[in-house]
């Protein structure tokens, strides 16, 4: 069966990876993993193995249908769909418990599925995922280091994310033109703990880190916030007018949008 580039159809050849990125969801027995994008079943074949049992959402109809004919369907599930469009909630309801999630994922529609795990978050506990190297370290990047943003702030407000390891595209089959790395997501959102309400603290963010070479000051007023409460608000957060938004960590940022939510 011929590749399909266009559904970032990068195969894991390397067996010893695709058991690191299993072992990495910790204890699965029992337990419900989401497989996202299960292709020619190299993570598929070992999940198999150790999860209570496997929802294997992929897109490609060929592969769904080749993946059908090889696993026991009361062991893994295959759902042809696209994982945009896959309701983990109603998964997580079925299997009555939290779910784990794996993928190696097709590296074009990256961002907008770490953005749709984001909103799930209440259905899931860990994820274990594959990403282009250079997103891996936008999303795992401190506060204040070149690679930090909008992406790494977001998805740390979600939880905790650590880098695992990395690969050459020698192990994938067509090999891609960039390194891989394999990162570890444990939800836990910091929405209370901050004392910030998510929808209105994301669109703060959006607007805050909308231009990355602008001040937090400025961006806030590209925004509409009027200087004197943006000016009030940094002061009372101890944050310098000069700052960007990426230098700040998140509890500053958290104590500034409390600080403009009580002026409004
Ligand atoms: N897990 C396999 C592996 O590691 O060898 C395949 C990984 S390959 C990088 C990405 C897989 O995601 C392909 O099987 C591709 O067909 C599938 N895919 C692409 N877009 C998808 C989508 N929107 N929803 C679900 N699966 C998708």
């Amino acid at each position: 069966m011929p590749t399909k580039p266009k559904l970032g159809q990068n195969f894991l050849v390397d067996e010893q990876a695709a058991r690191r990125i299993v072992a990495a969801l910790g204890d699965i027995a029992g337990r419900t993993v989401v497989e996202i994008g299960p292709g020619r079943a190299a993570i598929t074949e070992s999940l198999a193995e150790r999860a209570g049992n496997v929802v294997a959402v992929e897109f490609d109809r060929e592969l769904a249908t080749a993946l059908r004919e090889r696993f026991d369907p009361a062991r893994v599930a295959v759902v042809e769909q696209d994982v945009l469009r896959f309701d983990f909630a109603a998964a997580a309801a079925e299997a009555g418990k939290k779910l784990r999630v794996a993928g190696n994922l097709p590296y074009a529609i990256t961002s907008p599925i770490l953005l749709k795990l984001a909103a799930s978050h209440a259905a899931l506990d860990v994820a274990v995922l594959m990403v282009q190297r250079e997103v891996a370290d936008r999303v795992t990047a401190s506060p204040g280091t070149r690679d930090y943003g909008l992406l790494s702030v977001t998805m740390q407000m979600y939880g905790t994310v650590e880098q695992l390891f990395t690969l050459a595209p020698s192990a994938f089959e067509p090999p891609p033109k960039v390194y891989s790395t394999v990162f570890r997501w444990r939800f836990a959102p910091r929405w209370v703990e901050l004392g910030v309400e998510e929808a209105g603290f994301l669109r703060f963010l959006r607007q805050i880190f909308a231009q990355k070479r602008k001040t937090l000051m400025n961006n806030l007023r590209a925004a509409g916030v009027a200087p004197d409460a943006a000016a009030a608000s940094l002061a009372a957060a101890g944050i310098d007018q000069r700052m960007r938004a990426e230098a700040v960590p998140v509890e500053g940022l958290a104590l500034l949008w409390r600080g403009l939510e009580e002026q409004k």
